[in-house]
């Protein structure tokens, strides 16, 4: 039996665990039954999260005890990458607006120079008209622009002499793997590979719509600016009545327009199954919330004077967020399954991306002992000697 460490599944967080590991020495496999690189057709494969996030490092629609100190990793890992001019990260001027007094959320207090939006003038704030009374903050926050950064990462873990293979797993298959250590990274496929302690399986569809040829929204000090709109609930809400966002996050290749957040069950058969439905508009015979165009629409012209018609270079998507539970869905954690060591990094919800290396840190750190400080500085030296260039 050799020393090589097997990872399941190449969503964004199989590929950042298996880097992570790769750079600092350890030989690693990853083995997937979808590879994201040979994947034609995204809305074909719903339940392969990786293949739609907007991507925001943000913990939205994510639940663990250990949120915090995840997300805090995470995110100053994220702001390492961006001085390393890794591809695809941008820093935005990010605002979340609501026409009700929301609650603050925890996580407003991790973000970089958080504001109320309160002192800033008018303006400058996301609006879709000027008689509603505004609630909200903006802060810095890392996106990751996907079509640049995902690729990327592929292309620097099999640079580094990590391997891919396809194949899809059973459960019988797992003693059988030429690894005494198992990473779990199967994302809505893990309740089917594992035994899974949690009651619920819940799903969180979203709803995406890519405006190509779209300019970048910058603010006057050439900062680009995205938002999450959060109207009243009788103008978007879900069939139970919870209030809904809608948001853009420029891009280089675009806008991504969004969104919904309907929540179902995932089923035995890995399929999901509503417990509501709002879609009213179809495009490309995808049915999504028209107020992911009509809102939106408002917020750009008022706001930034631009506007999209539904045209041919509007792109629909609609993707599984696997949130599992609300109480602490996100399973980082590890136990012995037929006479291997199983690291579980699944039930990402909402923010897969933005968890993905205060994940791969702590699993790293688990399996070596070191300190996540010491992996964090190790891992960045290794990345600093790498040519950015020779990712695009
Ligand atoms: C519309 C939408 C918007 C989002 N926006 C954001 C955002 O702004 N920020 C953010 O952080 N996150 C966002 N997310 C969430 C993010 O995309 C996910 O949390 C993340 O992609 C999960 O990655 P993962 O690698 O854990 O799982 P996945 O990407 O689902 O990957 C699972 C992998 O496991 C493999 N697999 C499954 N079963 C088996 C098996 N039996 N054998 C072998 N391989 C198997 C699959 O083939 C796949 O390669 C968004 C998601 C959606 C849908």
């Amino acid at each position: 039996m050799s020393d090589k460490i097997i990872i399941i599944g190449s969503g964004v967080s199989g590929i950042t665990t298996a880097l992570t590991l790769q750079l600092l020495g350890y030989e690693t496999e990853i083995i997937t039954a979808k590879v994201p690189t040979e994947i034609a057709n995204k809305n074909a494969h719903p339940d392969f999260a990786s293949l739609f996030p907007s991507a925001s490092i943000i913990p939205h629609s994510v639940y663990s005890h250990r949120l915090e100190e995840l997300f805090k990793l995470s995110q100053s890992f994220f702001y390492e990458l961006r001085k390393q001019v890794f591809p695809g990260l941008t820093i935005n001027k990010h605002f979340e607006i609501f026409e009700f007094e929301p609650d603050q959320p925890n996580y407003c207090e991790w973000m970089l120079n958080l504001e109320l939006i309160d002192n800033l003038p008018d303006d400058t704030i996301p609006r879709r008209s000027d008689d509603k009374s505004l609630n909200g903050w903006v802060f810095d926050c890392v996106f990751a622009d996907w079509s640049l950064y995902f690729p990327a990462l592929i292309a620097l873990y099999q640079q580094s002499g990590g391997t891919i293979t396809k194949q899809k797993l059973a459960r019988k298959d797992i003693s059988n793997l030429s690894s005494e250590v198992i990473i779990n990274c199967s994302g809505a496929g893990g309740p089917l590979l594992f035994e899974d302690p949690s009651e619920n399986q819940l799903i969180m569809r979203g709803h995406l719509l890519h405006k190509a040829n779209a300019p970048l929204i910058t603010n006057s000090a050439d900062e680009i600016t995205s938002y999450n709109y959060t109207p009243q609930p009788d103008v978007y809400s879900d069939a139970e009545g919870n209030t809904c966002d809608v948001y853009c996050y420029p891009r280089k290749d675009g806008w991504i327009l969004g969104g919904s957040r309907q929540v179902g069950e995932l089923k035995k058969s890995n399929t999901w199954e509503s417990l509501n439905d709002s879609s009213t508009y179809t495009i490309d015979g995808i049915q999504f919330p028209q107020e992911i165009i009509s809102l939106n629409n408002e917020i750009l012209s008022y706001t930034y004077d631009h506007s999209f018609e539904v045209s041919d270079d509007i792109t629909p998507s609609v993707g599984y967020r696997y949130i599992r539970n609300r109480k602490n869905g996100l399973r980082l954690h590890q136990e012995n399954v037929s006479g291997k060591t199983v690291y579980h990094n699944y039930g990402h919800g909402g923010a897969g991306v933005t968890l993905s290396w205060g994940c791969a840190l702590e699993i790293t750190h688990e399996i070596t002992t070191k300190k996540t400080k010491e992996l964090k500085t190790e891992l960045l030296k290794n990345i600093s000697k790498i040519d950015m260039k020779k990712l695009s």
